[in-house]
């Protein structure tokens, strides 16, 4: 499947803002918005502000999907889903996007980043309900628990991700015994648990026009 493999801190400066792509150094001062928050270039730094109409809804929906590490077709039908459901399409698709088991993973803090939470689900060394789960875009459900496979818990990355985590912070939604590397689903996410600044209404209209 084609993927981006490029320098990830260009996504975040193409974005003009943070997208925690990088893990812990997205904390630290070597991030790359910190040392140059301007777009990448030649013409970087003399881009102006940004028009009104398909440039920034087509921003805001590359920002989403880079955010969550998701592929075009797959954010398309994400929001073919969303129109669907009942209630607030924009509000459907991020919390779609936002019960995904490799978003889970890395909000526990098991992965510093969403990109290594979806290696460590494809690896087979998260269980749901203590059984292996590979497939990183299963929606969680409420009630569910989402653990490290025993014999995965001494793997020096997942240690050092749910130390950092420690400072991050879990959201409402989520529940975490990080001595078990266990976590629980507890509620449904909302649209306020989502602190990533979006404007998914500038999707909405991208994909109606
Ligand atoms: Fe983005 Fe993280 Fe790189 Fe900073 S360090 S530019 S937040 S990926």
């Amino acid at each position: 499947m084609a993927r981006y493999t490029g320098p990830v801190c260009r996504l975040c400066r193409r974005e003009r803002m943070k997208l925690f792509l990088k893990g812990d150094r997205c904390f630290k001062e070597k991030c790359a918005i910190e040392r140059r928050g301007y777009p990448p270039g030649q013409h970087g730094q003399r881009r102006g502000r940004r028009s009104l109409g398909y440039g920034p809804q087509l921003r805001e929906k590359q920002k989403v999907k880079r955010i969550y590490g998701v592929l075009e077709k797959q954010f398309r039908n994400y929001f073919k889903e969303a129109e669907k459901k009942r209630g607030v399409t924009g509000d459907n698709l991020l919390i779609s996007l936002e019960r995904r088991l490799d978003n889970a993973v890395y909000s526990l803090g098991f992965a510093s980043s969403r990109a290594q939470a979806r290696q460590l689900v494809r690896h087979g060394h998260v269980e749901i309900d203590g059984k292996k789960t590979t497939i990183p875009s299963f929606q969680v459900k409420t009630g569910q628990q989402i653990s490290i496979k025993p014999s995965s818990r001494k793997n020096e990355f997942v240690r050092a991700s749910v130390e950092t985590a420690r400072g991050r912070g879990i959201p409402n939604w989520l529940d975490l015994d990080p001595e078990n590397f266990v976590g629980k689903v507890t509620a449904m996410p909302t649209r306020d648990d989502i602190k990533h600044p979006i404007e998914e209404q500038l999707i909405v209209e991208l994909y109606s026009r």
